[in-house]
């Protein structure tokens, strides 16, 4: 049965669950008239167990670069969000799918396994196996959209068909035949417990109105250098909802994560004062924050995203307030103001190089970049 070419390895799910540092059991305040994000509080958190792992030995692979993701740890700790538009966004949605979890259990450990570990696995193999993963958006209704704008890029950069661009999608999850399918192909249950796992998917799908449309379980955001760019409705959905323009959310993300893949093109190739991808946060905040340069860059050239600063920069300012609300932590991605002033100096490296009608190329636009490189975090201040 084992038919899927896909690379997975075991993994050590050390989920480490804080939960039992926060062991009040609050009771909801839900208010549902309320308009105000931060004004919904979480049901008994303190009433879900410390360690519960999931059943998938799934690992994205190749070498990744991970911008969002959903955070098990960080979504289930009483969050502290609030601080950004972004952030008071994410917090909502934490809480609405704890609650909606909640809501539905009778207390069987293995459910959060399957709900709150084994769903954004399965949304991410769907993704990575082309399942639902050549549309976008929640009912395709940006899938033109991103199209032509992968089309744009590829040309920019000239790389025509070396990049898959995959859609994800919560519906996915509806979906109770594919979740049986990744149990039986991504794990190690028997028939009679896969037929266990799929019941839990089946009741919690259908008495929760959080499970699985909630936006979390289509939030991933990443770049693998197999040659894949994974963005969620998830993520952009919620960006959104910090008063953005969808439209040139999904050409942030989708530029810096087409970022990522000049970077893997060219990797071995372009020197940089730390070694690239070599999993230290200064190496990953170097990578990030060139992504971030090659964005500024290309969304704002006149042949490329043609979109004026100002538009990118109200974007790109939400999407570097990630905060810790249940993302990775952008401590490792750069402060929000480096990472804009990375965006920022592709923009005027943009805005010099159009006046003679050119689009340089990587390696010119990555050395812009390292000269850049210490303004940027503040060494030559
Ligand atoms: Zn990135």
């Amino acid at each position: 049965m084992k038919t899927l070419k896909t690379k997975h390895y075991l993994v050590a799910f050390t989920l480490g669950l804080t939960l039992a540092s926060c062991s009040k059991d609050e009771a909801v305040t839900t208010d549902p008239a309320s308009d105000n994000l931060n004004e919904t509080t979480v049901l008994s958190r303190g009433a879900l167990p410390e360690a519960v792992e999931g059943n998938l030995i799934w690992e994205i692979p190749g070498v990744k670069a991970h911008d969002f993701s959903f955070n098990y740890n960080k979504l289930v700790e009483p969050s502290e969000c609030g601080t950004t538009p972004f952030s008071a966004v994410t917090s909502y949605y934490n809480n609405a799918l704890i609650n909606g979890f909640i809501s539905s259990w009778d207390g069987n450990p293995d459910a959060i396994g399957v709900i709150l570990e084994d769903y954004f696995a399965i949304n991410q193999i769907a993704a990575l196996i082309g399942k639902n993963a050549d549309t976008f958006g929640a009912n395709g209704e940006y899938t033109h959209y991103v199209e032509n704008r992968v089309r744009s890029l590829e040309k920019f950069w000239d790389m025509p068909d070396l990049i898959s661009v995959r859609g994800q999608h919560t519906y996915t999850l509806e979906d109770l035949s594919f979740i049986r399918f990744i149990y039986e192909n991504y794990s190690n249950a028997t028939p009679e417990q896969v037929d266990y796992l799929v019941g839990i998917a089946n009741h919690f799908n259908t008495t929760s109105d959080q499970i699985p449309e909630n936006p979390f379980f289509a939030s991933d955001g990443f770049a693998s250098s197999t040659g894949v760019i994974v963005i969620g409705d998830g993520i952009v959905s919620m960006l959104a909802e910090t008063d953005l323009d969808p439209k040139v959310v999904w050409s942030g993300i989708l530029a810096h994560e087409w970022g990522h893949q000049i970077q893997f093109q060219n990797f071995g190739n372009w020197d940089y004062p730390v070694p690239a991808f070599s999993n230290t946060p200064e190496s990953t905040r170097m990578t990030e924050l060139e992504a971030d340069f090659l964005t500024g860059y290309y969304l704002t050239h006149k042949r490329g995203g043609t979109y004026n600063w100002k538009r990118v920069e109200d974007v790109l300012l939400s999407f570097f307030n990630i905060g810790d609300c249940g993302f990775t932590s952008s401590g490792h991605h750069g402060t929000p103001l480096q990472r804009l002033e990375a965006a920022r100096q592709g923009y005027l490296y943009a805005a010099n190089q159009q006046k003679k009608g050119q689009i340089s190329d990587p390696q010119a636009v990555h050395d812009a970049f390292i000269s850049a490189l210490p303004g940027i975090v503040g060494e030559a201040l």
